[in-house]
């Protein structure tokens, strides 16, 4: 296991693998405030174009940033925030950092994309309800439509039946005063029959109408 150094000689000692073809090999710096390590392979942002390097094998902040190629000249613990400088410039105004690995996008869901998703089913569930609204309305239309047509037949029905049935009384009511005015010149001498022929032709008349 490689001893912790301070951050000047651990820059050099990693150059110094760097030219010997060892990069593989970590370099773990001890910070100058907190006396945590601090492995050349931890992933960081680079100070000058945001860039953040994961392939730190090679692309340390003791060496140099993977996309623009520029040397860190400072970096911040990942442990207590204190700048340190990797050379005697002092120039802490693009320090690199500790840049941790973002939660898989695959787990964490883009929130404007749940939203838009949100949004849509309920303009879905919306235009589902309308539609529903609207054919019941057309349900409730053709159902009165159809109630107010059976009222209609109905009516018709009971007026014809009702007219019917009056034409029939009525006719049933005139060809008992035509009977009775037969059975009254027929049976005038037998007044006691046709007291009783009266009284069947009444029972029959009453049996059928009423
Ligand atoms: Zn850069
Ligand atoms: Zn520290």
């Amino acid at each position: 296991m490689d001893q912790k150094i301070p951050a000047l000689k651990a820059r050099h000692e990693f150059h110094d693998r760097l030219a010997h073809g060892l990069v593989k090999r970590p370099v773990t710096l001890v910070c100058g405030s907190c006396h945590k390590g601090v492995s050349s392979e931890m992933e960081w942002q680079c100070g000058y174009c945001k860039y953040e390097n994961r392939r730190t094998t090679l692309y340390s902040f003791l060496y140099k940033c993977q996309k623009c190629d520029k040397e860190p000249k400072t970096f911040l613990c990942p442990h207590c925030g204190a700048s340190t400088s990797l050379d005697a410039d002092d120039d802490t105004t693009h320090p690199a950092v500790y840049a941790p690995r973002k939660a898989k996008p695959a787990l964490a869901e883009d929130p404007r994309e749940e939203k838009r998703k949100a949004h849509a089913e309920l303009k879905e569930d919306k235009e589902r309800a309308i539609e529903l609204a609207e054919l019941d309305a057309k349900h409730v239309a053709i159902l009165a439509a159809g109630q107010s047509k059976k009222v209609d037949t109905s009516l018709e029905k009971m007026e014809t039946m009702l007219t019917e049935y009056i034409a029939l009384v009525a006719g049933g009511e005139m060809a008992a005063i035509k009977v009775r005015r037969k059975l009254a010149e027929d049976y005038k001498d037998n007044p006691e029959l046709l007291k009783k022929l009266d009284k069947a032709l009444t029972r029959r008349l009453e049996e059928t109408f009423l």
